[in-house]
């Protein structure tokens, strides 16, 4: 499942930082998160990096995106081998 960013973000940009595939976008007037390339860091991290850091803790599962461990670890495969390897 996707991760969503609440209505009390306050756009500290801590969570932009932290995450692997770059889903966090800068946007107005709270930060989104693109559902296409959220995986709750599955493979990659233990825990959603961007969960650990928001002060507000206001990033929480987007109930239109359900995905199983599987799929998630499929999405992040597909976002890894998408990327330019001189980047
Ligand atoms: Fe990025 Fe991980 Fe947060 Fe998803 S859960 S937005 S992949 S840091």
């Amino acid at each position: 499942m996707a991760l969503m960013i609440g209505t009390e973000c306050m756009s500290c940009g801590l969570c932009i930082e932290e995450c692997p595939n770059d889903a966090i976008l800068d946007s107005n007037p709270i930060y989104v998160i693109d559902p296409d390339l959220c995986t709750e860091c599955v493979g990659v991290f233990d825990e959603p990096q961007c969960v650990r850091v928001c002060p507000m803790e206001v990033i929480i599962p987007n109930p239109d995106y359900a995905e199983s461990q599987e799929q998630l670890l499929e999405k992040e495969r597909r976002i890894l081998g998408s990327r330019d390897p001189d980047q």
